[in-house]
């Protein structure tokens, strides 16, 4: 089921060390095949993305660093925030639509937007230790990463860039498979302004570590991994979309990504100049 160089954890979590410092754990038997990272400083680690919460993550966790963690969500939505209360420190994006969710200093987002419901999952409030506008720079001790508003499959959606070791961490904005733009607060106009906005904070050589992953043609399962190349595809596959005036179910990108659009975000897309 893995991929030479993947271990297994207990017989749930898969570890990758996928690059110095960064260790990737999967979750290849949830159906969405889900893949949080460790980034790991001299003082610090952060773990972006803390799962479904099908299996505690952060046993996993304890064992791969003794560093203080800090959990932070991609985007709230439930197969990356399960494990989420099971950290003591949190960070959130500083977003309106998120510090919504604060009352008396317990947070939970709305509904729609951690989308739960879905799969029977319910939030567990957490306090959340720092807000971090975007554009932060997080000092890890030795790495900095920083963080990046990138909205479209959702509207909380962000991404991390590490720039001296050249990885982007894009979480659901971009993975080899179907990607999620037509759920409710997708929105089109701005996956493609996202992408544009990207495209000249990466070079040819970035590592672009991704939130999902499928088995390759041998059923084995590593951290997805996609480069530049599939961004500009992205937009200039979105850049035909809107062109196009149709309303296809779903749309090709590339041959590693397609996407799917709903009715209600293509036709509000093409109601706006
Ligand atoms: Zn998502």
């Amino acid at each position: 089921m893995l991929c030479e160089g993947v271990r297994w954890f207990d017989d749930w979590f898969a570890i990758e060390d996928v690059a110095p410092g960064v260790i990737a754990i999967g979750e290849p038997r949830f159906h969405q095949n889900n893949w949080n990272y460790l980034i790991c400083g001299t003082r610090r680690a952060l773990l972006f993305d803390t799962g479904p919460g099908v299996r505690d993550i952060s046993n996993a966790v304890r064992a791969l660093t003794n560093l203080p963690v800090t959990a932070l969500p991609s985007h709230m939505h439930f197969d990356h925030t399960g494990c989420l209360s099971r950290f003591t420190n949190i960070a959130v994006p500083d977003l309106p639509i998120l510090r919504e969710g604060e009352k008396d200093g317990w947070f939970t987002p709305r509904d729609d937007l951690y989308v739960g419901y879905w799969e029977g999952m319910s939030w567990t409030p957490v306090r959340v230790n720092s807000w971090l506008p975007i554009g932060s720079k997080i000092d890890l001790g030795g790495r900095v990463l920083e963080l990046l508003h990138t909205p479209g499959h959702s509207p909380d959606s962000v991404s991390l860039l590490d720039r001296e070791a050249n990885i982007m961490f894009a979480a659901d904005f971009v993975y080899p498979g179907k990607l999620y733009a037509q759920i409710r607060n997708s929105d089109l106009k701005a996956y493609l302004e996202s992408a544009e906005a990207l495209l000249p904070l990466i070079g040819e050589d970035t590592a672009i570590l991704c939130a999902h992953g499928k088995p390759d043609a041998n059923r084995l399962n590593r951290a997805p991994r996609l480069a530049r190349k599939d961004v500009a595809d992205l937009a200039s596959s979105l850049t035909r979309l809107k062109a196009s005036g149709e309303k296809p179910a779903a749309w090709p990108v590339n041959e590693r990504m397609s996407l799917l659009v709903s009715e209600e975000a293509f036709a509000s897309w093409q109601a706006t100049p």
